[in-house]
């Protein structure tokens, strides 16, 4: 048996190689070697990957299912503060024993690579416009600074819609007398 390689997203599968209906369990913790991501959101090298990997023996190769839990770090869109991303993913992948198999991924010298696997899944889940809160106001456009609470606005705006409406409304009033009027064919 050879020794795995130092990549940690390389699991030994050597217990159920070969062995139908043989499965396993590993958890594996890990800095992550390399960044995640390169837009806004990205897992960054170093971050802690934690992955659950049950692996079974079936006729034409290992069957790989994973947890995959990380952070991934981000700015908010609207107020640049940092904002630290849960992240938890899964992915399940048939890795063959033979290369002339119609199956993207296969088993080298007893282990699976999930490192493609795991990028993918993590890069999928990253979201596009991070926000520190669904609420978050954003930066104040005068002062640059985060804002707490809503501008305040110097005087009341009033939609030209709803002004519209009102003017409506007051035409009712003064034509109250009006659908009398309507009686007449
Ligand atoms: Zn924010």
């Amino acid at each position: 048996m050879k020794t795995s390689s130092s990549n940690p997203y390389h699991v030994n599968v050597f217990d159920v190689s070969q062995r139908i209906g043989e499965d396993r369990e590993k958890h594996l913790e890990f800095p992550a070697p390399h960044r995640l991501g390169e837009g806004v959101a990205s897992v960054l090298e170093g971050t802690t990957i934690v992955m659950d990997v049950r692996l079974e023996g079936l006729h034409d190769g290992i069957l790989v299912s994973a947890e995959v839990e990380t952070t991934a770090e981000a700015e908010c869109v609207r107020c640049l503060d940092q904002v630290m991303v849960p992240v938890e993913v899964e992915f399940q992948e048939l890795f063959a024993y033979s290369a002339t198999e119609e199956l993207e991924f296969f088993v080298h010298d007893n282990h699976v690579d999930c490192e493609q696997l795991v990028r993918d899944a993590v890069v999928l889940e990253l979201p596009f416009q991070p926000l520190c809160d669904e609420d978050c106001l954003g930066l104040d456009p005068e002062t640059g600074d985060k804002l707490m609470e809503p501008r305040s606005n110097d005087s009341p705006y009033i939609d030209p819609r709803w002004a519209a409406l009102e003017a409506l409304a007051s035409d009712d009033t003064t034509t109250a007398s009006k659908p009398a009027a309507k009686k007449r064919k």
